[in-house]
C-alpha cells in the first residue's frame, strides 16, 4: 500500500495532476484539484490509500507548487 497526501490549501489548481493521472486526480468546484476518493485530515490535507502508486509519482512531479506527496 502507499499513501497519496495532498496540501490543498497549497494547489493553485492548473491541471497537471488531473491532466497526467485522471485516473486518481480530478479537478474541483472551487477549482482546485483533489485526488478520487480521498479523506480529509484533520490537517486539512487530502489523503488516499492506493495498493500501487501508479500514476500519481509523475503528478508528484509535475505540481508546480509541490502540494502532491506520494509515501511508498
Ligand atoms: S498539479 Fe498541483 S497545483 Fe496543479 S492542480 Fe494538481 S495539485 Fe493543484
Amino acid at each position: 500500500m502507499a499513501k497519496v497526501i495532498q496540501e490543498y490549501k497549497k494547489c493553485i489548481g492548473c491541471g497537471s495532476c488531473a491532466a497526467i493521472c485522471s485516473e486518481y486526480w480530478k479537478m474541483t468546484d472551487d477549482g482546485k484539484a483533489k485526488p478520487i476518493g480521498s479523506k480529509l485530515n484533520s490537517n486539512g490535507n487530502y489523503e488516499l490509500e492506493v495498493e500501487q502508486v501508479g500514476c500519481n509519482q509523475e503528478a508528484a512531479e509535475a505540481c508546480p507548487v509541490e502540494c502532491i506527496h506520494v509515501k511508498p
